[in-house]
């Protein structure tokens, strides 16, 4: 069918490119774009690394304009879809019919105490201010509540040894608190392998990060607070709790709709869920090498957006998506950059030294033949890092040599 409308719901980095993408494979009819969040889209991972590093830069985060000229309708909700009717329904009333739907509405922290709405945490730049309940990261309003309340270098425990609890607690470090991790596992091991975490908790333990943990952490009281119960019993109390323990999909507006399987949104390999709905970004489950997975992350984001639009304006005729991760980190005065499917298992078999302390390029080859290339603190574009990668040292250096 011809698509003369259509609707994109989320304006983060997945609906932004999503709409640039539709335009520039060629769409030139009404384009809406639906955001719960009163911002221009902007970008999440400068949140936890610019923003909590002591400068005053809060423009860290911004993103370009968007130039798709679509209909933005900021501020809204998308709260329910019929499929069948072919509309999307809008909080507080209202519905926009469309031709074609891009599902973008990404994630959420998940939170250790259920968020009532109660005690939402609120500014306040002194101790005796500082909010009784668990803090998260995941929005631009977030990110300024936290720099602020790390301002006063209060004690913080971070709960969640992922790349975000990570990075907050590196920043919580650099602002002067004294910080403490909670994790269940080494900090990293899960996401990037037990050889890369070790490089980067050894640096956060010389920068006077304490971890702890052990298992499964909660933290004293339903209502959340400043007590954190470890698995082996102990409490620690500290005047902030902030937790980075995962994401979970905004999908509760499509309760009804038919698309969940299981209560997730699963595409095929050009984004569809049906030839005139498709989905992309942190909300998607999509195949990899690697099975069906959500791939929480901002490059994995733009490329299945790019994918999916192509997909709803080509149908088969789209080419399919091949994906491969690119993922980066930075704390505790280290810069990862990898390309390729992570954790890796074991020492890598590619290893060299480049200028400075803590500058390493390596690289491992998996089982399947494909192989993670990492860089840290070392120099070279994210193109000769993925030449690394995909075709071993060997390659690379001729390819380097040749200045291609
Ligand atoms: C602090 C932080 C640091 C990060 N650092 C990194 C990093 O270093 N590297 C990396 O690769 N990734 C990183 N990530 C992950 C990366 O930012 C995300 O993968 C990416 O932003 C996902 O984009 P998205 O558009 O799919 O979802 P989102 O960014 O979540 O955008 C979805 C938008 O849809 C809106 N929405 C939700 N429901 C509705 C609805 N019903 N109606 C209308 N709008 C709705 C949401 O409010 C949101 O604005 C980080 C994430 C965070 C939070």
């Amino acid at each position: 069918m011809t698509m003369r409308r259509i609707v994109v719901v989320g304006n983060g980095i997945a609906g932004l490119t999503a709409c640039d993408s539709l335009r520039s494979t060629g769409f030139d009819g009404e384009l809406t774009v639906v955001g719960a969040e009163r911002h221009q889209p902007y970008s999440r991972p400068a949140l936890s690394k610019a923003l909590l590093h002591g400068d005053d830069d809060l423009q860290a985060h911004e993103l370009p304009q968007p130039t798709h000229d679509a209909t933005e309708l900021l501020g809204v909700s998308a709260s329910g879809l019929d499929v069948d009717a072919r509309v999307v329904r809008l909080d507080g009333g209202g519905e926009l019919p469309y031709d074609g739907l891009v599902i973008a509405s990404g994630s959420r922290a998940k939170r250790l105490a259920p968020l009532d709405g109660a005690a939402a945490p609120q500014r306040g730049g002194t101790r005796g201010q500082l909010p009784s309940r668990e803090l998260t990261l995941r929005t631009i309003e977030d990110a300024v509540l936290l720099k602020e309340l790390v301002a006063s270098r209060p004690s913080v425990i971070v709960i969640g040894g992922g790349p975000l609890g990570m990075e907050v607690a590196s920043g919580c470090l650099h602002m002067g608190c004294e910080v403490t991790l909670v994790s269940d596992v080494t900090p990293l091991s899960r996401q990037l392998g037990v050889h890369l975490a070790g490089i980067f908790t050894s640096a956060a333990i010389r920068r006077g990060l304490k971890v702890g943990g052990g298992g499964r952490a909660r933290l004293a009281g339903s209502d959340g607070g400043r007590r954190v119960v470890l698995a082996d019993g102990t409490e620690l109390e500290a005047d902030l709790v902030v937790t980075a323990i995962g994401d979970e999909p905004n999908v509760e507006w499509l309760a009804g709709s038919g698309l969940l399987n299981n209560g997730s949104l699963r595409v095929d390999s050009r984004g569809r869920l049906r030839p005139d709905i498709v989905a992309a970004g942190d909300v998607a489950f999509f195949p990899t090498l690697r099975g069906v997975q959500r791939i929480p992350l901002w490059t994995s984001a733009i490329d299945q957006a790019k994918a999916a639009a192509v997909g709803l304006l080509q149908g088969d005729a789209a080419p399919g998506f091949t994906f491969q991760p690119y993922f980066w980190t930075e704390g505790f005065g280290l810069a990862l950059k990898a390309v390729g499917f992570t954790p890796v298992v074991g020492k890598p078999d590619y290893c060299e030294a480049g200028e400075g302390t803590d500058s390493l390029l390596l690289r491992w080859e998996h089982q399947d033949g494909s192989g993670t290339a990492a860089a840290i603190n070392y120099r070279i574009p994210i193109p000769k890092l993925r030449r690394l990668a995909n075709a071993g040292p060997e390659v690379l250096q001729r390819t380097v040599a040749a200045g291609v």
